[in-house]
């Protein structure tokens, strides 16, 4: 692996046959989980492919004209063209060996593959899910000096990286950025000394021996398991959703609202989150339509107060999305009438869907105590049916479901076994 600069890449890199490139940065939590993936890969693909590694701070010159805008940033280049994905953010295995596979013969990529050596590691306590819940109960078990994993198929931050502003977190007197709140969670667990596995994929989960597989190949077996997976949201199921998912139908105004700068928007829900979300997305757009399926918005006083003062917000109550179709113009949403049973379409720039959660349990096959909409139960220790095995968060069956929330139950299981395991 070669350190270079910017007056090296051609020689080392345009002229150097079948390249991987990784534009990284110092106090980059993202760089940090890249790199001993990339060192592996090195290890694994090095009679190959060269690996290089460019220091992005000071090689921005190439970075910019290469549109390398972020850390970490990994390009792939077979004889001086740049192919493959153009991997950024929270990098996985997985992707890596992707693109490396399609740079070889098949016959070399089977024969690295079969060359992979399965391992095993031993740890007190697994904690799934690296948001808010998942990040406490690390803190708290660091603290106590327990051996804890912290393992996310994402980078650590859960929900909180993409809310646009958190006011309700006690201790900052301003609202801070979703994202910044969860970097100072993340960092003080890490920092604490809980190990880390993140953007990585969770290939197999066994509760009731307690062991997990990472990227097929890695093993982790425990004494206990804290699940903390959170909840993603739920889709409406109508015709077209899945296929404009991402390409004009959106799940979280934060990511997305900035591309609808002057232009029209429906949100569909009326929660507290829709209709925030939709306050948040008016900062950008110049029209908004909420669609809700009831007379009145189930947000709270104060939320409902904002959006019917805001001007560029207007209500179409009593009525459900039937179907989404794109059009040149935009996302055409054919929706029903619920007191007329009419149908017509209300057409819009883009879509954005917030009409509630469901925990994310997928990974789950045991047979694990749940509630009629599929969240775990736990009792007050968040102890779930499973000896051993715990449950925090969004995931956890319960009437709230705050960061405050998470993190208390974060608190609460991190500290039943750290009892347990004492005793
Ligand atoms: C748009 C929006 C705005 C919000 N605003 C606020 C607010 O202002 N104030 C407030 O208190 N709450 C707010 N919330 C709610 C709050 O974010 C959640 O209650 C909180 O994040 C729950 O924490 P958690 O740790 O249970 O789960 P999450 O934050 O959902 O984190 C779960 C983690 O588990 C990981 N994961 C998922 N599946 C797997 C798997 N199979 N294996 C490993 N890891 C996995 C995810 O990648 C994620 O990192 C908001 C939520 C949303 C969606």
């Amino acid at each position: 692996m070669k350190d270079i600069n910017q007056t090296q890449f051609v020689q080392e890199v345009l002229n150097g046959g079948v390249v991987a490139v990784d534009f990284y940065s110092t106090e980059c939590p993202p760089c940090e989980a890249l790199a001993p993936k990339f060192d592996n890969m090195a290890q694994l693909y090095g009679e190959e492919i060269k690996f290089v590694k460019i220091y992005r701070q000071e090689n921005r010159e190439l970075a910019e004209k290469l549109g390398v805008n972020g850390s970490p940033t990994v390009l792939f280049y077979k004889d001086g063209q740049l192919v493959g994905d153009k991997l950024t953010g929270g990098i996985k295995r997985s992707e890596l060996i992707k693109n490396l596979d399609s740079l070889i013969t098949k016959e070399k990529a089977t024969a690295i593959h079969n060359s992979i050596k399965p391992t095993v590691t031993e740890f007190d306590t697994i904690i799934l899910g690296g948001g808010p819940g998942g990040l406490t109960a690390g803190l708290y078990l660091c603290q106590a000096r327990v051996n804890a994993v912290l393992v996310d198929i994402m980078l650590p931050g859960g929900q909180v990286s993409t809310t646009h502003k958190v006011s309700n977190y006690p201790g900052f007197v301003e609202p801070q950025p979703g994202f910044m709140l969860a970097h100072y969670m993340s960092e003080q667990t890490k920092v604490c000394g809980t190990k880390y596995k993140v953007a990585v994929d969770v290939t197999h989960l066994d509760l009731k021996n307690k062991t997990l597989v990472v990227d097929e190949h890695e093993t982790i077996k425990a004494k206990k398991i804290i699940l903390a997976t959170g909840a993603s949201p739920r889709y409406l199921g109508v015709p077209g959703e899945k296929e404009l998912k991402g390409n004009g139908i959106s799940y979280c105004a934060t990511c997305d609202a900035k591309y609808f700068h002057d232009k029209e928007v429906i949100v569909i829900g009326g929660g507290n989150t829709a209709i925030e979300e939709a306050e948040f997305i008016s900062k950008f757009a110049k029209k908004i339509t909420i669609i809700h399926q009831f007379a009145k918005l189930q947000a709270n006083k104060e939320a409902q107060e904002k959006a019917f003062a805001n001007p560029k917000i207007e209500f179409v109550l009593e009525t459900e999305p039937r179907g989404f179709e794109r059009v040149a113009s935009g996302i055409k949403v054919l929706v029903e009438d619920l007191k007329t049973n009419q149908k017509r379409t209300i057409q819009a720039d883009g879509v954005f869907v917030f009409v509630g959660m469901k925990p994310n349990t997928d990974l789950i096959t045991d047979a694990i105590e749940k509630d009629q909409w599929g969240y775990i139960i736990t009792n007050e220790d968040m102890q779930t049916s499973i000896d051993g095995v715990y449950a925090v968060g969004d995931m956890r069956s319960k009437k709230y479901r705050q960061i405050t929330t998470a993190v208390a139950d974060g608190t609460i299981a991190a500290i039943a076994v750290t009892r347990e395991l004492d005793s």
